[in-house]
């Protein structure tokens, strides 16, 4: 055996280590094997009849009613979240000033809008989080702010760039269908409008629909249900800081313990007679350390600091490397991690014989022991302590951070379901049943999460239709054919904001901003250059889809070996990533080399050329 290889073996000494990664090999696939299903994302239901709740917006009084239009704007924004509201105020900065939002909701914010749970807050630093803070002048109060104050900034945006005026609230787009005589969109809602666009701009959002567990009997429940997305207040008291006054004489179950349920679950512990926390899987949950805005240190921030505090948080989460850590929480944390477990001395492994792969898989078991010890820490009770200790690397689900979660375990009125990775069985008409058990409770919250799976991007396929009648469905039926994500051949002037052959982040509201700049850009550039559309050629839409292929980095292997979650379309991974190979760090170089270098001529059309 080589020195190299002697000195190598030895660094991956358990001794060394501090932890056997054989033995967290095996506990991994054996915790992932109990919860696949054949059944995948099908196991899943629909807010549909007596859940009905998707259609209904309790944020809006009943009636509202106004007479349909039929008029011309200059660009459509399809989506009031984040999104759509950075895409219209990009769009605003660069001069143009006919530009309507419409919007299902009653306000503008998206996720924001709908998410009201007690409890409800952003886990990505606000600093970060919330978009054109330098523009607005304004600096949150919190650094992870509450979902109030993350709603309270999206209207904000909307009256600084003057967005209210034109905006279509209460208002759901129907279809889309380009006009080639006049050059230009129709847009038809459930209003009735019938609106002409130029350009139409969709952001859809991923968190939009709300699912339900497929559980027998969900439907003959007497008691009272909600999902979180949809929190009845009328029912529980309260509002989204608490206070839940009428639970004190109800038994509540939660079902599901992912990012919603770690910051409701508190709440309804604190208020409830008594909580049942029902679970399948446990979530990872680190420290969340919130704490209000330091005035001294916001009064030190020179122009272009959001940015930089941006682009250093994308950076460090995507693996790259940067001097500072600016937001120095949880997320950005892995990497000092991997130099803590990283040997040293006699035996370090030499540079040459490192492994990127083993190096990660190494950091992320020291990682998620850390997060288990913690649960040892703060929970009491050592067996409910060790059914909370997540068994699985730690992006195959959604991280979660809180300094209030496990606490809850320790209180009398609170007890762990856990199931087991098996789920709740059956509902009853008085309760929920698992192990064999019936659990008599009075209300269910569903936090069970959303539908993410092909849906919006194929709903939103089918009622687009482009050149000649054609439908987005149609020209995407052998495969997601774009260029760089936003725009596709054949549907001039129509532009998608989101994931596919694009590229993401955990900070999504940073990433939706990257691409609204870009699309402002791209608009603009039509428009001072009297471009007829904006419309890539097949060539330039063959050449990125070829591009996507050739940086496929999607590892399939990596989440076959998860527990099911909607990252991995509940343990059915998909043959192909959509995202950009190259992370996001270098897509947004690509985008801004492409703008400078190509003068946009892929996609600026002239005359007729087509
Ligand atoms: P998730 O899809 O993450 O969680 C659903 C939960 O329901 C899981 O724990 C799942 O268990 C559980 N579940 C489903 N069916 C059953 C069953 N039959 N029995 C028991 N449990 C069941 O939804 P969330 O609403 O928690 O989060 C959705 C996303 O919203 C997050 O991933 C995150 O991206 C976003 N979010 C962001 C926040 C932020 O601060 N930025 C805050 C909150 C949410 P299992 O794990 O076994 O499948």
């Amino acid at each position: 055996m080589s020195a190299t290889e002697e000195s190598r073996r030895a660094a991956l000494d358990p001794a060394v280590l501090g932890f056997d990664p054989d033995a967290l090999r095996a506990r991994y696939r054996a915790e992932r094997d109990r919860r696949l299903r054949p059944d995948g994302s099908e196991q899943y239901q629909a807010t549909t009849g007596e859940f009905g709740y998707y259609a209904d917006d309790p944020h809006v009084e009943p009636g509202f009613d106004r007479e349909p239009l039929h008029d011309h704007v200059e660009v459509l924004v399809v989506g009031g979240g984040f999104g759509g509201l950075t895409a219209a105020a990009r769009l605003v900065e660069r001069g143009f000033s006919d530009v309507r939002v419409v919007e299902k909701a009653g306000d503008f914010g998206g996720t924001w809008y709908w998410n009201r749970y007690p409890g409800v807050h952003c886990d990505i630093e606000s600093y970060i989080y919330l978009p054109l803070l330098e523009e607005l002048g304004s600096l949150p109060d919190w650094k992870y702010s509450p979902g109030s104050e993350i709603r309270g900034h999206a209207q904000a945006i909307g009256h600084h760039f003057g967005l209210y005026a034109n905006a279509c609230f209460q208002t759901e787009v129907t279809d889309v269908e380009w006009d080639e005589s006049a050059t230009r969109w129709t847009v038809r809602t459930d209003r009735g409008d019938v609106m002409t666009a130029r350009y139409v701009v969709v952001s859809s959002g991923p968190f939009s629909r709300p699912k339900l567990p497929g559980l027998p009997g969900i439907e003959t429940f007497r008691g009272h249900t909600f999902h979180t997305s949809r929190w009845d207040y009328d029912y529980t008291g309260g509002d989204a800081n608490g206070g839940m006054h009428k639970l004190a004489d109800k038994r509540v179950a939660v079902i599901g313990t992912g990012a919603t349920a770690i910051q409701c679950v508190p709440h309804l512990g604190q208020d409830a007679a008594h909580l049942y926390v029902f679970q399948r899987t446990p979530s990872s949950v680190d420290e969340r350390g919130n704490r209000p805005t330091d005035r001294e240190w916001a009064a030190t921030l020179t122009p272009g600091w959001q940015r930089e505090r941006r682009e250093n948080f994308l950076t460090l989460v995507t693996g790259g490397h940067a001097e500072q850590d600016l937001v120095g929480d949880r997320w950005t944390d892995s990497v000092q991690t991997l130099r803590a477990i990283m040997p040293s001395g006699d035996n370090a492994i030499p540079e040459a014989e490192t492994d990127g792969e083993l190096l990660a898989e190494l950091a992320d078991f020291a990682k998620m022991n850390s997060i288990r010890s913690r649960v040892e820490d703060v929970v009491e009770d050592p067996a409910t302590a060790e059914a909370l200790k997540p068994w699985y690397r730690r992006m195959c689900k959604r991280p979660t951070f809180s300094d209030t979660y496990l606490p809850t375990f320790n209180r009398p009125n609170v007890t762990l379901v856990d199931t087991g990775g098996a789920g709740v069985e059956r509902i009853t008409e008085r309760g929920l049943v698992s192990g064999g058990v019936e659990y008599e409770v009075d209300c269910i919250v569903f936090a069970t999460g959303f539908d993410l799976g092909a849906g919006p991007v194929a709903a939103a396929a089918r009622t687009v239709r482009g050149r000649d009648g054609r439908s987005l469905a149609e020209h995407w039926s052998t495969g997601l054919k774009t260029l760089h994500g936003f725009y596709s051949h054949g549907f001039p002037n129509y532009f998608r904001l989101g994931a596919s052959q694009n590229a993401t982040s955990v900070n999504f509201a940073h990433v939706l901003d990257e691409q609204s700049v870009h699309v402002a850009e791209v608009i603009a550039a039509a428009r001072d250059r009297g471009a007829r559309y904006v419309e890539p050629s097949e060539q330039a839409e063959a050449a990125w889809v070829a591009t996507i292929r050739e940086k496929e980095q999607y590892s399939k292997e990596f989440f076959e070996q998860c527990t099911p979650s909607y990252y991995n379309n509940e343990g059915k991974p998909r043959q192909r990533s959509e995202s950009y190979g190259g992370g996001p760090v270098e897509f947004y170089r690509l985008l801004r080399t492409w703008r400078a270098e190509t003068g946009m001529t892929d996609v600026l059309v002239e005359g007729d050329e087509r």
